[in-house]
């Protein structure tokens, strides 16, 4: 008989245990006679032995948890009919704003923008992975630095005649404060434009200090008329809103400024929360905020201010997206995380404004890291495209064993990349922390409120 290993126990009131199995999803308490430490005790659950197996603690051996896990990971693997591709094009790295938690430190003093003369270059090696994967959904975003200074008008023109054609939608990452300029453009273009995703970080004076102009400026002002323009204009807004600690207690005021706007009434805007992370470590840990703070700061201070359910929370969970769906936290079923994000299927390729191509936003401008180039001619590096693609928590020894890798997915490929290909310890004490604290403030509450059948 074989334990289960990826199974997150948890004390609830000295007597019972919830047990939580991350590999099947089932959640299920049990006296604590049954556990040895902090594991279920072999020696004692012979009476319990057929609910354990039907429900996925025990195997009939280590091999059969093994071909489970295997084929889960398969079958959680985009197929190429549902897989989406998302080209990222930079026409810039340069940008008019200074955030000063921005993650794309390596391009800060890189003034590369894309040539007229490359655009061609980019159309071919987009062609070329389209034709690779004729049965995947394709989409293009927008993003650089500021894709939409107001030099980049032909280029972005480009993009958007060029979705139109091969009938790719178009995302637009912007910071929101040239979107007057780009008006006219983008109502041109209207049909090919299925989403603007721009940030405000809280009221007037928060968002000031953390989103400002170079030289200082505050940015609220220009982004706001300029956002009530586009809504005004039928586009679909995504309002993003980095989150950490610095801003966290300014978000009730922000719901209600969105509020009063209506804005969390209309259906072509979406507004959502991302916690603010630190891949390359720049910004300190103790300005961060975790997962399981965030959510559990949101569901309790919702009970007295609802207006903060308004903000969605699906991108701010990497670990937390499962257990939230089990525990009845999330609006839809989110499913567990065998790998870390799209670049981990091929369903990522970011076009640099400096001609090469990338796996992943926070790799741009990083030579070493780049997975093919477009400019001056198209070709993959396939030696580096292994080490992003098909990565999964199979791929590492220590990923495949740890209990909580279906909700972890292995940690972020670029992170472990920047760490020499080794998973930095740090990164799994978080998710384990994550998890854990999570459980620990939910899961009794939770208990409470339902029927359990107790073994
Ligand atoms: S990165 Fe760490 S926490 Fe995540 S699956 Fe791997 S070993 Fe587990
Ligand atoms: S590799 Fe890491 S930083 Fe890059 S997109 Fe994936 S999860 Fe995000």
């Amino acid at each position: 008989m074989h334990l289960c290993q990826h199974i997150v126990a948890r004390d609830l009131d000295g007597e019972n245990r919830l047990v939580y199995n991350t590999l099947t999803g089932a959640v299920d308490i049990l006296p604590t006679h049954f556990f040895k430490d902090q594991t279920l005790n072999l020696d004692k659950i012979e009476p319990i032995k057929t609910p354990l197996q039907k429900r996925g603690y025990l195997f009939s051996s280590k091999t059969d948890e093994n071909l489970l896990l295997k084929s889960m990971v398969r079958s959680y693997l985009p197929s190429q009919e549902n897989k989406v591709i998302n080209f990222m094009i930079c026409p810039t790295y340069s940008c008019n704003l200074a955030c000063p938690y921005c993650f794309e430190e390596s391009v800060k003093d890189n003034h590369s923008s894309l040539k007229e003369k490359d655009f061609d270059k980019l159309i071919r090696a987009i062609l070329s992975i389209s034709k690779q994967n004729q049965q995947a959904k394709k989409a293009i975003i927008l993003f650089g630095g500021e894709p939409l200074l107001p030099n980049c008008k032909q280029v972005v023109e480009k993009v958007l005649k060029l979705a139109l054609k091969l009938n790719f939608p178009v995302g637009i990452i912007t910071n929101g404060t040239t979107l007057d300029i780009y008006r006219e453009l983008l109502l041109k273009y209207h049909e090919a434009v299925r989403m603007i995703q721009v940030t405000i970080d809280g009221p007037q004076k928060i968002h000031d200090s953390r989103r400002y102009y170079k030289g200082g400026r505050g940015s609220f002002n220009k982004i706001m008329g300029n956002l009530s323009l586009l809504i005004d204009d039928g586009f679909n807004i995504a309002l993003r809103v980095n989150v950490d600690q610095n801003n966290l207690d300014s978000i009730l005021a922000l719901s209600r400024l969105f509020k009063s706007l209506n804005w969390h009434k209309n259906k072509n805007v979406f507004i959502h929360l991302a916690r603010v992370s630190s891949h390359n470590k720049k910004t300190p840990s103790c300005h961060l905020i975790s997962e399981d703070k965030l959510i559990t700061f949101i569901k309790e201070k919702s009970k007295t201010y609802p207006e903060l359910k308004m903000f969605d929370l699906t991108k701010a969970k990497k670990v937390l997206g499962h257990i939230t769906s089990v525990f009845g936290d999330s609006k839809k079923l989110n499913s567990p995380s065998f790998y870390s994000c799209e670049a981990n299927y091929g369903g990522f390729y970011l076009f640099g404004a400096d001609g090469f191509i990338y796996a992943c936003p926070e790799a741009m401008g990083k030579k070493d890291m780049a997975i093919g180039e477009f400019s001056p001619q198209y070709r993959l590096f396939e030696d580096k495209i292994s080490l992003w693609q098909g990565r999964t928590i199979l791929s590492n020894k220590q990923c495949s064993l740890c209990n909580v890798g279906p909700l972890c997915g292995g940690g972020c490929t670029y992170e472990v990349i920047l760490n020499n290909n080794r998973i930095n310890p740090s990164t799994c004490k978080e998710v384990k922390e994550a998890i854990n604290n999570y459980l620990d403030k939910t899961a009794k509450e939770w208990l409470k409120k339902k029927e359990v059948a107790k073994v």
